[in-house]
């Protein structure tokens, strides 16, 4: 385990902004106080598998931040045991249950138990009596449940990850986690069509997004050029490769996700092949830009590297026209500022956010495009339609044939806005009243007060 150091003031910029957030406020520091009676002193500790690089470690900081500002002692934990095997097996889990079948994981699981049980026996070291344990995903679940098997503590597992459907696939693991979760008194899940068969009571809290975090601020001026340092490309065979500087000078097409197969990446690929081909003159001009983590640098998702690979070959395969007006950015992780940094300018200087993705639990990435009034077009994935309601505040494809459907969508786009504008404002309202982090914090207050009660 390591710990990740937050720091940080959030909540005045929330009181700086009072006028978007007056009722938010007032529920929140109502709760605060009875919620303070009831959780006290003890610690409460955050436990995920890594402070760089998806919908967690996106949500963590200031969340930790703002319980702090408001009383509570709150810790961040990342457990990252070091065999590859062990982030195989928990890749195998995310993969099934969004009912895709993976070969060899019985082969894994040993290795999962294994650092499992070491992980258990470092908390012992780590957690006081009386700390209260909020375990994210299925990373360090069993760690956790191993260590509170023997030491009980106030213990909630929040899942971000599920499936609306039931499948055999899906049953049986949740079934494998179900013999874990004995030792935890609830369950967080982003949406209720994500329940299963469990005896714990489960509570609804999902995802939000903090305004004043470097991801979704405000940028003004030009990006320094210290961050073109920071991102990469795939190699462009017609033109010098661009700086970051030239690609937010540009007008593109966005999508910002890691490099995995359930994000539909050659869905918006082959989307943008069918728009350039048939595109009029003046949407020439717009460009396809695909960002995500260096995949060298996500310890926990140790497909992206191969994913991103197929992500560049699919590329290559479109012809020269095509393919020198799309940029696939790989973005180091090393300095988690800078990556927020560069994530929020591309998604600011967007003409157009798309997320085509085949599976989502919930997806902050459109979450931010909708809060950064950006025009959005998703799939009708269950998290993504879950947030946008179509023609209300962006749009929603549905299957069959959704690559046309979506080049249709860069059309509409590339040669006017109109459409979009009034959907866009209406995006930005809806996330300010609902999609904050301090709209979720009196839920979380309710899970950890009935998990002590
Ligand atoms: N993200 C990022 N850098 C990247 C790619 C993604 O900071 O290169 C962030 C993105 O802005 C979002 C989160 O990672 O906040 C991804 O969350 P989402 O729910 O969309 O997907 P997940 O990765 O959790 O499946």
């Amino acid at each position: 385990f390591d710990e990740v150091l937050v720091e940080g003031s959030v909540l005045a910029h929330y009181v700086a902004e009072r006028n978007h957030y007056e009722e938010l406020l007032d529920e929140l520091f109502r709760s605060s106080g009875e919620a303070r009676n009831m959780i006290g002193s003890r610690c409460i500790w955050h436990i995920n598998s890594t402070a760089f690089g998806g919908g967690v470690a996106e949500m963590l900081p200031h969340h930790i931040c703002l319980l702090r500002e408001l009383g509570f002692d709150v810790r961040w934990l990342i457990f990252k045991p070091k065999e590859e095997q062990f982030f195989q097996f928990t890749k195998a889990l995310h993969n099934s249950l969004h009912d895709v079948k993976v070969a060899g994981v019985n082969d894994l699981l040993p290795h999962y138990l294994e650092a499992s049980q070491r992980g258990a026996a470092e908390l012992e070291r780590i957690i006081r009596p009386d700390d209260f344990l909020v375990i994210h995903d299925p990373q360090p679940l069993v760690a956790a449940a191993k260590f509170l098997e023997s030491h009980p503590h106030p213990a909630i597992w929040r899942c971000h990850i599920g499936y609306p459907k039931r499948t055999p696939t899906v049953d049986k693991i949740w079934e494998f986690f179900g013999e874990y979760l004995r030792q935890f008194q609830r369950i967080v899940l982003s949406d209720k069509e994500y329940a299963f068969d469990t005896d714990l009571p489960i509570d609804i809290i999902p995802p939000s997004i903090s305004p004043f975090s470097s991801k979704n601020r405000n940028y003004e001026g030009p990006a320094g050029q210290a961050l073109d340092h920071l991102v990469s490309f795939n190699s462009q065979e017609f033109e010098p490769t661009p700086s970051l500087q030239d690609i937010l000078g540009s007008r593109y097409f966005l999508h910002v996700s890691r490099w995995d197969g359930l994000k539909g990446i050659d869905r918006i690929i082959a989307a943008y092949d069918r728009f350039v081909k048939t595109a009029l003159a003046e949407a020439y001009d717009t460009r396809l830009v695909i960002a995500g983590p260096d995949p060298l640098d996500v310890a926990d998702d140790p497909e992206g590297r191969e994913y991103f690979e197929k992500c560049v070959l699919l590329c290559t395969q479109l012809s020269e026209e095509v393919q020198r007006r799309v940029y696939l950015v790989c973005i180091s992780m090393k300095d988690h500022d800078a990556n927020a940094e560069i994530v929020g300018r591309l998604q600011q200087n967007a003409h157009g956010v798309f997320a085509l993705s085949r599976e989502e639990g919930f997806g902050l990435t459109a979450t931010e495009a909708l809060f950064r009034g950006k025009p959005v077009v998703v799939s009708s994935a269950f998290g993504l339609k879950r947030q946008v309601v179509n023609g209300l505040n962006g749009v929603v494809l549905h299957e069959p044939d959704i690559e046309d459907k979506a080049a249709e969508m860069m059309h509409r786009l590339a040669v006017g806005y109109s459409d979009f504008e009034e959907m866009a404002r209406t995006a930005r309202e809806h996330c300010l009243r609902s999609s904050t982090q301090i709209s979720q914090i009196p839920k979380w207050y309710h899970s950890m007060q009935s998990a002590l009660s």
